[in-house]
């Protein structure tokens, strides 16, 4: 079976791919009023045929904030949508590394709605696809760019909700920064302090002291983030401190790294045409990202509450 024939979640009914057909008035399209999330599931280390889905619950929560912001109706509780993820995984077989996207978006004008940009008056979609994904983080390191685009404001588009319209913002980013040559972009946000990378959270360390753009840095407070934060804590008893990082840190720091759920934990070797550090993975960022690698794949007992597991039988 090629694409069209996955199983994807569809307006509460599990279809094939190619049989998900969207008008060409859907309101998401022309507006970008959705939201969505993207969630990983992994080869569990055991090798017994298990995966193990990322933090679930999390994502689906956050999901439902981002639903609330927007006015779309997502009428499956939380625990409903992890059991529509198992199924979906167990339907496709994706047993290996695979990730998930859930989508809620504005569909179309309910009857006697008038034409117009609005949040109220028009229908919610809710898809969920599933597709195999292998590490898309390079374990050597990726360099970086400093963004001439600011990110979005809080007080404009709150990064945290996850609209799929705001990342417009970051594939601006994204084009800049590949088009200089470099893998990723590092958004300033409008005080100049540093947000975060195109889909990732940036940590920076300087002299074994780690630190990471706080809440109020109009950045998405992301669920990699906080495990890592809680990694580093409870397993290295070093406290990430969560304060404006200024764009100067990022070019004098020892390392620098990405954590996100598509690429996991990245090492920034190079930002802005200076080798960070000694323009290799630093220490604390190895030491991150196994410590993460072991805990996504179920390796840590401490952390089997992250896990949800999918049995292949
Ligand atoms: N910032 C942005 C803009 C993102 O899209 C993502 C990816 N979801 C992140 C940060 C990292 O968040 P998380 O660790 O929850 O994936």
């Amino acid at each position: 079976g090629g694409q069209r024939d996955r199983w994807v979640f569809h307006q509460g009914a599990f279809v094939r791919a190619g049989e998900v057909a969207l008008g060409p008035g859907t309101q998401g399209l022309h507006y970008g009023t959705g939201v969505f999330e993207g969630i990983r599931s992994f080869a569990a280390a055991s090798g017994n045929g298990e995966a193990l889905i990322f933090k679930a619950r999390e994502h689906f929560e956050r999901l439902r904030a981002s639903c609330r912001l927007l006015r779309l109706d997502l009428p499956h509780d939380t625990d409903e949508l992890v059991d529509i993820a198992r199924e979906l995984l167990r339907r496709n077989q994706l047993f290996g590394d695979s990730y998930l996207r859930p989508v809620v978006h504005k569909l179309a004008l309910e009857p006697g709605t008038p034409f117009g940009v609005r949040l109220r008056g028009v229908s919610t979609a809710v898809t969920i696809l599933a597709l195999p994904m292998g590490d898309y983080g390079n374990p050597e390191g990726i360099r970086c760019g400093v963004s001439s685009w600011r990110r979005v404001p809080d007080s404009a588009l709150p990064a945290r909700a996850k609209i799929t319209g705001a990342y417009a913002n970051n594939a601006l980013a994204v084009d800049e920064a590949t088009a200089a040559g470099y893998d990723d972009a590092i958004l300033l946000n409008q005080r100049g302090t540093v947000a975060e990378a195109s889909t990732a959270n940036v940590f920076v360390v300087h002299a074994g002291r780690v630190a990471t753009p706080g809440p109020d840095s109009d950045i998405l407070p992301g669920l990699t983030r906080a495990a890592v934060t809680r990694l580093l804590a409870d397993v290295a008893g070093v406290a990430v401190a969560e304060r404006d990082v200024p764009r100067s840190e990022l070019l004098t720091a020892d390392e620098v790294f990405l954590t996100g759920t598509g690429c996991g934990v990245v090492p920034v070797v190079e930002i802005d045409g200076r080798q960070v550090g000694e323009g290799r993975p630093g220490p604390v960022t190895t030491w991150v990202r196994e410590a993460y690698g072991r805990a996504t794949r179920g390796a840590d007992p401490r952390y089997r509450h992250w896990n949800t597991p999918v049995g292949g039988a």
